[in-house]
C-alpha cells in the first residue's frame, strides 16, 4: 500500500476504527486503496489533487468521528427491482441529501446475479457508493452506501456478486460503521450465513461484544429479516436476540413489503420494506405493532445528534407517516414518543390499510 498524499492525515484522523472486534474495518481504506490503485502510477501523480469521482482511485475514508456531529441518513429496503417504483424511492430519498444510506436487504432481485446488480443499485445510488465499479456514471469518493445481506441476494451462491460490487468493512457479511453519534451494526440475517444467524453463533456473540464494547451515542442494528413483523413472512424468530439487552437503542429490517413500527420491551423495531420491489398486504398486525403501513412504497430518514435520534417513514410521495423520537434521557421509559400516521388503539386495527 501506499501513502495517497498530502490529505491522508486528516483523512486518517476523520477515521473512526471503531471496534476492536473487527479490527478488518481499520483496514478497510487500506484494502480499497491496495485494491484500486493502478499498479503503474507515479508518485507525483498520487499527490495531485484528486478529481471528485475516482472511480478508480482509493476511496476517502467515510464518517466523522465527532460525535458531537450530527447525522442523517435514508433507510430502504426490500428495493433492488429497477423500474418506476425503484426510481420514485430513490428520488424520495436523494431530495433528503443524506450522509448515506442504509439498505434492510434484497438489494438485487430476483436472484441476486451478476447480471442484474447494477441496474438495481447502482443505476439509482451510485452516487452513494465508493468504489463504483458500475456502468452508469461517477460514484461517490467515499462510500456511503451501507446494505445487508437479503435472501434475494444469496439466491446466487455465496452472495459473490454483492460482496464482488461491494467494499464494505470487516467480512463484509456483517460489520460496523460509525458516523458521528451513530454507529451501525449491519448484520447478515440470511440461514446461509457461515458464522451463523442465532444469538449464540460466532455472529450473534460478535454483536453482543461489538455492543457492549461501542461507546456511540445510538447504536442501530440492522438486518434483512425482521425480528417482528405482521407481513405475510411473519415474524422471524431465529432474529430474536436480546438486542436491548445487549445495548441496542433501534432495530431495522425490512423482507416484508411493508413499514411497520414494533415496540417490544421497550425497544423500537422497524420494517422498512416498501423501497420499490411490491407491496404486500397484510390481514391482522401482530402483538407489539404500533403502525403499518402498505399503501405506497416509501424509505426512512434517521436524524441523530448526540441528544437525539428520529426516526420518520415517508411516503414515496413525500407524505410523513410515522415518528418516532429517542431522547437520550430516561432511557427506562418506553421509548417512544411516536406520532404515527396510523395507530394501533388497543386490540381494533380498523385503519390497518388506510392512507393518512
Ligand atoms: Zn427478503
Amino acid at each position: 500500500m501506499e501513502a495517497s498524499g498530502s490529505s491522508l492525515p486528516s483523512q486518517l484522523k476523520r477515521f473512526r476504527c471503531v471496534s476492536a472486534a473487527i479490527i478488518g474495518i481499520c483496514c478497510f481504506a487500506c484494502q480499497s486503496t491496495r485494491d484500486s490503485e493502478p499498479s503503474g502510477r507515479s508518485a507525483a501523480a498520487v499527490l495531485r489533487p484528486e478529481p471528485e469521482r475516482p472511480t478508480t482511485k482509493p476511496c476517502e475514508p467515510f464518517g466523522p468521528s465527532d460525535p458531537a456531529e450530527p447525522v442523517r441518513f435514508a433507510v430502504v429496503g426490500d428495493y433492488g427491482a429497477a423500474g418506476p417504483a425503484e426510481a420514485r424511492v430513490a428520488a424520495l430519498v436523494k431530495g433528503w441529501k443524506p450522509d448515506f444510506i442504509l439498505t434492510a436487504g434484497d438489494n438485487n432481485y430476483p436472484s441476486g446475479s451478476a447480471e442484474t446488480i447494477d441496474a438495481n443499485i447502482g443505476q439509482y445510488f451510485r452516487q452513494f457508493i465508493c468504489p463504483y465499479k458500475g456502468r452508469y456514471g461517477a460514484g461517490s469518493s467515499s462510500n456511503r452506501f451501507f446494505p445487508v445481506l437479503g435472501n434475494h441476494d444469496w439466491y446466487t451462491e455465496g452472495a459473490t456478486p454483492y460482496l464482488d460490487y461491494f467494499e464494505l468493512p470487516g467480512n463484509e457479511r456483517y460489520y460496523d460503521v460509525s458516523w458521528g453519534p451513530v454507529q451501525i451494526f449491519a448484520l447478515d440475517s440470511d440461514p446461509h450465513e457461515p458464522d451463523g444467524v442465532t444469538a449464540q453463533s460466532a455472529q450473534g456473540q460478535w454483536l453482543k461484544k461489538a455492543l457492549g464494547a461501542s461507546k456511540a451515542r445510538w447504536k442501530i442494528v440492522a438486518m434483512h429479516h425482521a425480528p417482528y413483523s405482521s407481513g405475510p413472512h411473519s415474524s422471524t424468530v431465529y432474529m430474536q436476540w436480546p438486542y436491548k439487552q445487549w445495548g441496542a437503542d433501534l432495530i431495522v429490517a425490512g423482507h416484508d413489503h411493508t413499514y411497520e413500527r414494533f415496540e417490544i420491551d421497550g425497544l423500537p423495531y422497524v420494517v422498512s420494506g416498501l423501497g420499490g420491489a411490491s407491496i404486500y398486504p397484510v390481514s391482522q398486525a401482530a402483538p407489539g405493532s404500533q403502525i403499518l403501513y402498505n399503501s405506497d412504497y416509501g424509505a426512512g430518514l434517521v436524524e441523530a445528534t448526540a441528544s437525539e435520534l428520529s426516526f420518520r417513514f415517508f411516503g414515496a410521495n413525500g407524505a410523513g407517516l410515522d415518528e418516532l423520537r429517542l431522547p437520550r434521557v430516561a432511557p427506562a421509559v418506553p421509548a417512544s414518543s411516536a406520532k404515527g400516521a396510523i395507530r394501533q388503539s388497543g386490540s381494533a386495527r380498523a385503519e390497518l390499510h388506510a392512507r393518512p
